[in-house]
């Protein structure tokens, strides 16, 4: 197969020399180098992106990603298969698809040739993450895709297992801040978000009702299915024998009731139930759990931590000691145990009730803390640090007394209570600076 690979005017020549684009693909293609690009067709050779060309190539493409550490580079789909990750499209295969493929690779490229080598090459999912966020747009966005479970999926995260929890902590961490995308219903058995929501019969959940108007004859007033008036194409009150003509004078439509063709049950009323489609149980619309999906953008700080290639786990290791709130809190220590000025200090514990019963109806362990930690901001001065740890956050209060201590602590705990949903358990217990 020969492709006339097109001159691409737009691509300005690189001072890192051209891209290599690694040709995935069955056969032997006649692509063209350019100036603005090579092709090489073994990934044992350095490449820049992935242009994937046929069925064979959409196969072996992420055992090669896999194999490569290649999880963050551009990548183009020209087979027709579904690659979801793939950052370009096509389902045809012309010269014209395959130069926009390689000005959105080269693109891409571009932007990733300006980080550190061990970026590019990274296996580390946060890294990852970060850096494909930095490379394309920035946000790291969801699509639904009813080919899997949660019927969400995170394209821009590529191959990186989990991308929403991850992206979750992170946001915690300050290196995405969160936008909502959507609220999606799961499956209190399953988990799945594949569901057929459907009117169903008040007395025995049956999906099979009918719609039926009222008709009420305002002379004799009664009121019944305007089935039930039904003779022969004329309207016929059941109550009165009266033939009925003129609606608004002679009669009126009230509404419509549903009626079940299984029991036969009328109401004014269908209720909402839910069929999972992988489990295939049943549940009522109340038993439904929800999530909720949000696209994740890059901040500064998530930037920072991506430039410098300071693996993020390791990064929220070594700011203990050495942040601005940490200063504050041995600045108060000292004050304390020197001057005998008053500290006090709440440690703040959250853990869940019976996750495995109600786990999708409550915020994750991220949101949770997320939540809790916004609380915490707006009910404390501003002169108080709030310092995450484990299963939750130390807060510490320059200058205020023991009685100050309870009141805010109760405060804090009626508020938490009327924000955080039941089954979340929260405890918060007063410490002497001494007790550290
Ligand atoms: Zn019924
Ligand atoms: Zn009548
Ligand atoms: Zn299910």
């Amino acid at each position: 197969m020969n492709y006339p690979f097109p001159r691409s005017g737009g691509i300005t020549e690189d001072p890192c020399g051209p891209p290599n684009f690694l040709v995935v693909s069955s056969l032997q293609h006649n692509l063209e180098d350019d100036p603005a690009c090579r092709f090489v067709f073994s990934p044992e050779t350095n490449f820049d992106g992935i242009l994937v060309l046929d069925s064979y190539g959409a196969e072996s493409v992420e055992t090669i990603v896999r194999e490569t550490n290649s999880y963050v580079l551009p990548m183009a789909n020209l087979s027709g298969a579904a690659l979801p990750f793939a950052d370009f499209q096509s389902d045809v295969r012309t010269s014209e698809t395959i130069s926009l493929a390689i000005e959105e690779l080269s693109h891409i490229a571009r932007r990733i040739q300006t980080l550190p080598d061990g970026v590019r090459a990274s296996a580390i999912p946060e890294t990852i993450l970060l850096a494909r966020a930095y490379s394309r747009k920035r946000v790291i966005e969801p699509v639904y895709d009813p080919s899997v479970r949660d019927c969400v999926i995170y394209p821009v995260a590529g191959l990186v297992d989990e991308p929403g929890r991850r992206a979750e902590r992170m946001t915690n961490a300050g290196y995405f801040t969160r936008m909502f995308f959507d609220r999606l219903h799961a499956c209190p058995d399953c988990g799945s978000s594949r569901l057929n929501a459907r009117e169903e019969c008040v007395a025995c959940r049956s999906a099979d009702l009918s719609d039926q108007a009222l008709i009420h004859h305002l002379q004799c007033g009664h009121q019944s299915l305007e089935a039930d008036f039904r003779q022969q194409g004329l309207l016929v009150c059941p109550g009165c024998n009266t033939e009925l003509h003129i609606e608004g004078v002679e009669y009126e439509k009230p509404g419509t009731v549903n009626t079940c063709r299984s029991c036969g049950h009328v109401s004014s009323q269908a209720s909402v139930g839910f069929v999972c489609i992988d489990c295939k149980s049943r549940h009522d619309s109340e038993a439904i759990a929800t999530r909720d999906f949000y696209k994740y953008e890059l901040t500064r700080k998530g930037e920072r931590a991506l430039i410098t290639n300071e693996p993020w786990v390791t990064r929220e290791k070594s700011t203990i000691g050495s942040s601005p709130q940490e200063a504050v809190i041995h600045q108060a220590l000292r004050l304390h145990s020197r001057y005998g000025r008053p500290l006090a200090i709440l440690r703040v514990t959250f853990g869940i009730d019976n996750r495995e019963y109600i786990s999708d109806r409550l915020p994750s362990d991220a949101q949770a803390s997320n939540q809790l930690a916004a609380i915490l901001h707006s009910e404390t001065r501003e002169t108080d640090v709030i310092v995450e740890a484990e299963n939750g956050f130390f807060v510490y209060m320059p200058e205020t007394p023991d009685d100050g201590v309870n009141s805010s602590s109760t405060r804090l705990r009626d508020r938490i209570n009327a924000t955080l949903p039941a089954g979340f358990d929260v405890n918060i217990k007063a410490m002497r600076p001494e007790d550290l």
